[in-house]
């Protein structure tokens, strides 16, 4: 997708602070941190939202999760625990059109988000 932001950082079109990457995803440091560790794990193939996982791309999200846990471990947050978020449409407050996981850790979330 050529107008899509994360693919643009995907191709290296537009810089951004990698702490991951292989065949299949890349992991980056979120813009906008909302908490001390914010990163985005992200499939390299454009998948808008939650809503197109099919039996084809599904394999992508054990890999994602797996993905996860992995960095949760080298950030120092798996012990403590960590929050994984995704957004997906509107009312779900996803704001970029390529399927992201949100890990954000370094600090103790409430529940309900409000
Ligand atoms: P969403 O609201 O769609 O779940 O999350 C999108 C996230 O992408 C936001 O947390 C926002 O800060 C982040 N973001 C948007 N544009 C960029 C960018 O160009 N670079 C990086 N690193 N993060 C971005
Ligand atoms: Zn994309």
């Amino acid at each position: 997708m050529s107008d899509c932001i994360f693919c643009k950082i995907i191709n290296k079109e537009i810089p951004s602070e990698i702490i991951y990457e292989d065949d299949k995803v890349i992991a980056f440091k979120d813009v906008n941190p909302q908490s001390p560790i914010h990163v985005l794990v992200i499939p390299k193939e454009h998948i808008e939202s939650a809503n197109d996982i099919d039996d084809v791309n599904s394999n992508l999200i054990s890999h994602i999760f797996l993905t996860i846990k992995d960095l949760a471990k080298e950030l120092g947050i798996d012990r403590e625990g960590y929050r994984i978020v995704n957004n997906c449409g509107e009312f779900g407050g996803q704001t970029v059109s390529h399927m992201h996981f949100h890990i954000l850790g370094g600090r103790k979330f409430s529940w309900p988000p409000g």
